[in-house]
């Protein structure tokens, strides 16, 4: 995701290093570094957001199509709630070209005089954050993943979650304290993994959705993809051994189309018996310089995932469009039969004329 403060992630660390060191440090390999400038406070409700948040109640209704307990891992869980009337959402007013466009989609419906309803999934994810205690006047507060999640768990089921700044983790801590469902864990997401897989319940959904702040050296250099892929694939590789029945969600930002390719083949191979990618994307693929689009990649999804959210995405393309019409895609990397969808191919948005960058 990209930070709301002046100057991207990269930029800073670079920065902060060049106090110490000199130049030529970035010409030998360094291992990622994780800053934790990133707060979701200013990008909550945004369109990443309700991409993001749409696929995951998706996911909780799958999982509770069965009467079984499950557990929700969140590995990069946020401070659970945001007050949009807040500074920081004031700040950047990304929720206006996110949820904000849900609330009237008559008005953002593109080219439709009378704009059809809004699709089931969707309506129920819009309905379930109105229902929340402070948005009964309107929406003020966007709940973060984690109060997503909790608010539907049944009496059997239970949520881990896991932030490591420690503000959002007092906060996350604060929100769940009387719910004995919910455990928060102050501590690195990727290396709790390890310790929580696999869960009692046998049953589960992973999320991972960071913050894309690890970054090292070759990447200010080669301009190649951020650090943070590197660190989900050593997770998911270790999470598959632990637990290759669970299903693990992963949360990408695309900029540049070509950062995110390896990243999807790699999953391809990840052992999981279905993988199944879901974009939105607001801006052509091929600036660096903003959030063009984002994507959930689904490994183990739940059968017939892509048929629940195909409508969904399509109604998403139409109310969130910017600029440009906003494209969407929906395929199985890796099938049923286990065949593997050649190239994660560009979307079609690519094609579309480049417009100036914003961030
Ligand atoms: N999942 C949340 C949601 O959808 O509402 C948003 C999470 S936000 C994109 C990423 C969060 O990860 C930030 O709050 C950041 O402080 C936290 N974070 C960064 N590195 C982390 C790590 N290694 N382990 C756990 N949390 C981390």
């Amino acid at each position: 995701m990209v930070d709301a403060s002046p100057g991207n992630a990269t930029d800073r660390l670079v920065s902060r290093q060049r106090g110490q060191a000199p130049a030529r440090l970035y010409l030998t390999a360094l291992p990622a570094v994780t800053v934790m400038n990133y707060r979701h406070a200013y990008h909550a409700g945004n369109f990443a957001d309700v991409l993001k948040h749409t696929v995951l109640l998706a996911l909780i209704e799958a999982m509770q199509a069965k009467p079984g307990p499950f557990c929700y891992i969140d590995t990069h869980a946020g401070r659970g709630s945001y007050a949009l009337d807040g500074v920081e959402a004031r700040k950047t007013g990304e929720y206006k070209d996110g949820i904000a466009r849900l609330l009237f989609p008559d008005l953002h419906q593109a080219g439709a005089a009378a704009a059809p309803s809004l699709p089931p999934l969707l309506r129920r994810w819009l309905d379930g954050i109105l229902a929340l205690p402070g948005n009964h006047d309107g929406l003020k507060l966007y709940p973060g993943s984690p109060l997503q999640v909790a608010r539907r768990l049944r009496p059997g089921d239970s949520a881990q979650l896991c932030e490591l700044h420690p503000d959002e983790a007092a906060s996350l801590r604060a929100l769940f304290q009387h719910d004995p469902r919910v455990h928060v864990h102050q501590r690195d997401g990727y290396e709790a993994l390890k310790a929580l897989l696999p869960p009692k319940e046998k049953r589960g959904l992973v999320l991972i959705d960071p913050a894309y702040e690890a970054q090292n050296a070759e990447y200010k250099l080669a301009e190649s993809r951020p650090a943070e892929y590197r660190l989900i694939e050593q997770a998911l590789k270790s999470a598959m051994q632990r637990w290759p029945g669970g299903v693990y969600a992963v949360w990408y930002p695309i900029k540049l189309r070509s950062q995110v390719q390896p990243f999807l083949r790699g999953l391809q191979r990840s052992g999981a018996k279905r993988v199944l990618r879901a974009e939105l994307l607001v801006h052509p693929d091929d600036s660096p310089l903003r959030l063009n689009g984002s994507g959930m990649v689904i490994l183990n999804a739940p059968w017939k995932l892509d048929d629940t959210l195909r409508e969904p995405l399509r109604a998403l393309a139409g109310l969130l469009s910017q600029e440009h019409p906003a494209s969407w895609k929906l395929d199985w990397l890796l099938d049923e039969s286990g065949s593997m969808l050649n190239t994660p191919s560009p979307l079609p948005a690519s094609r579309l004329p480049r417009t100036p960058g914003r961030r």
